[in-house]
């Protein structure tokens, strides 16, 4: 794993996720249970299943589901998926990217006012029909200046956009063109998996 799969490894999963992952890179392209593979790591199945689900999310494992023909339960065999990761990686900086900029459109468009306190911070329209008094301390609701909040939000946008620029300059691969609904076709995939260890 390069430095930045293994820094996205750890953001999904932590310490126990990388462990999981590099075992898995070292099998290339063999499959493997996870059973063999909590064995493996000398972790439980379940941390192993956890595990493996999470990264499954992002589509850096795919599983191939068969039934044992001797005992009939389902196994599932995994193994690493983890070429084109950049895209899912500049992917979700999009994703977060959307977010940060609507959040941003919203801070901008609206006057705050908030209690010395700090329990209630609502738009000027809220703080009217609460006749300026926060209800849980009963403070005055105040003018409160937001250039921190859209200092911070702009500061977050720029960082992730500059992120994807070194993805982009740094890992040569082919960007392709964002495919649709990946999350949901993950966690539809994962609903599978977790149908089958049931049954
Ligand atoms: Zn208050």
């Amino acid at each position: 794993m390069d430095e930045l799969l293994s820094k996205f490894v750890y953001f999904i999963g932590g310490e126990v996720c990388i462990k999981l992952a590099l075992e898995l890179e070292k099998l290339g392209d063999k499959e493997i249970t996870d059973q063999e593979l909590g064995e493996r790591l000398g972790e439980d199945i379940n941390t192993t299943r956890k595990n493996l689900y999470k990264l499954l999310d992002y589509n850096l494992v795919t599983y191939r589901r068969t039934r044992d023909k001797h005992n009939g339960w389902i196994i599932f065999f995994f193994k690493v998926n983890f070429s084109g990761y950049e895209n899912i990686l500049i992917e979700r900086n999009m994703k977060q990217i959307d977010n940060w900029k609507n959040l941003l459109e919203y801070e901008k468009a609206n006057m705050w006012y908030a209690c010395d306190a700090g329990c209630t911070t609502v738009i000027f329209d809220k703080a009217t029909e609460m006749d300026f008094r926060c209800p849980q301390c009963e403070g005055l609701l105040n003018f409160k200046d937001n250039t921190k909040r859209i200092n911070d939000l702009l500061g977050k946008i720029q960082a992730a956009e500059k992120e994807n620029d070194d993805i982009r300059s740094t890992h040569k691969r082919p960007v392709k063109k964002k495919a649709k609904a990946k999350g949901s076709k993950a966690s539809q995939e994962k609903e599978r998996l977790a149908a089958g260890n049931a049954d």
